[in-house]
């Protein structure tokens, strides 16, 4: 059986067509699963027993629950282990920041990246989400904390750009007037830089905020955290950066973890200068979350300071990002190990 909550609006009009239903009752359902977020045919009192009857069956629901939740005692951070119908757990975060209620959600179960410092890929990889499974995380989160979530970030488990097809649709539900309505704009998806599908992101042009994973700024550096870079070279995704800057005129995110030790000296800085001179970007610096597995550990507030410092010189735009709920490994995949351990 399909999933009913998997389909676009365009998608749900032609199913409706062809089980002889007019087509204004598919943006009646539409709400109903997105606006109104139901889990059953049931729930959807307006509409018809004959409607729904015969759409049961063809179709059912993507089944998720909360299986654990913590919360920060620090901030007002969320975290949530959601389990699918196949048993799969991923990790979402809820974090309260000033400019709206953000979700982080998952787009894969487990990564194939295999980048060092990241508590994701450490289970190897599973499977793909399906995009009903990444709206789900952001339902059950609205849900859990009764208010609406306003900005989605695509930073936990997974390579979106590796789930494109799902993403891509997702992106479509989530952000349709009849459903969350979450403007393209509050939302950032975060890559390691898969160069082709920046390509075809840019292609599709949804305006959402790009955000790569650069954490080192040669060529040699990047290759020694991340697998990845071995196939996809740093010139390239910057290539592939300018012409996704180019064609959505939207401004880009350059995420870089700052390593103790490794990636945050006076030198390391004023390559990445050089490296992001004159783009339209903004770099953000985030002290690496301790990952057990890893052995890698945060630089100092200090050396922070000082590297921003030497990029702001440079006119390079630097922020530091915020840590919320450091005390509930609200980084992802930390979370599902210890879970998967026991
Ligand atoms: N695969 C995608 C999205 C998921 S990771 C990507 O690589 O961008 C989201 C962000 O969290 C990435 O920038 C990732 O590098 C970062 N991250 C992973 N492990 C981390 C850690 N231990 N500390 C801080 N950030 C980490």
């Amino acid at each position: 059986m399909r999933k009913i909550d998997d389909l676009s609006f365009e998608e749900l009009k032609d199913a409706m067509l062809k089980i002889g239903e007019p087509k204004f009752k598919a943006s009646q359902i539409f709400g109903w699963i997105h606006n109104k977020t139901v889990d059953s045919f049931d729930d959807m009192t307006n509409v018809s027993q004959k409607t729904k009857a015969e759409l049961k069956l063809e179709y059912e629901f993507t089944k998720a629950v909360i299986e654990l939740k913590l919360k920060s005692e620090m901030d007002e951070t969320k975290k949530y282990v959601i389990k699918f119908e196949d048993g799969n757990i991923v990790e979402s975060v809820y974090l309260k920041y000033k400019f709206g209620n953000t979700a982080c959600i998952s787009s894969q179960v487990g990564c194939k990246m295999g980048c060092h410092f990241c508590a994701s890929t450490k289970n190897g990889f599973r499977r793909d989400l399906s995009p009903s499974e990444m709206l789900k995380q952001i339902y059950l989160i609205q849900k859990d904390i009764n208010e609406k979530i306003s900005n989605v970030v695509i930073m936990g488990s997974g390579e979106p750009l590796e789930n494109f097809d799902n993403v891509v649709k997702f992106l479509d539900i989530i952000n349709d007037e009849r459903g969350q309505n979450i403007s393209m704009r509050k939302i950032t998806l975060s890559t390691s830089g898969i160069v082709p599908n920046i390509y075809r992101l840019a292609d599709v042009n949804i305006p959402i905020t790009l955000a790569i994973s650069l954490h080192a700024a040669t060529q040699e550096k990047r290759e020694q955290i991340m697998p990845i870079a071995r196939k996809y070279k740093l010139n390239e995704i910057l290539k592939a950066c300018d012409n996704y800057v180019e064609t959505t005129g939207r401004r880009l995110t350059f995420e870089y973890i700052m390593i103790k030790g490794f990636n945050d000296t006076r030198e390391d800085a004023e390559m990445l200068s050089k490296l992001l001179k004159n783009k339209l970007a903004n770099i953000n610096l985030i002290p690496c979350n301790y990952v057990k597995e890893a052995n890698t550990k945060p630089s100092g507030d200090l050396d922070i300071m000082k590297f921003k410092k030497i990029l702001t010189d440079n006119g390079i735009n630097a922020t530091v990002r915020r840590e919320l709920g450091s005390d509930i490994n609200a980084a992802c995949g930390q979370l599902r190990n210890e879970l998967l351990k026991m």
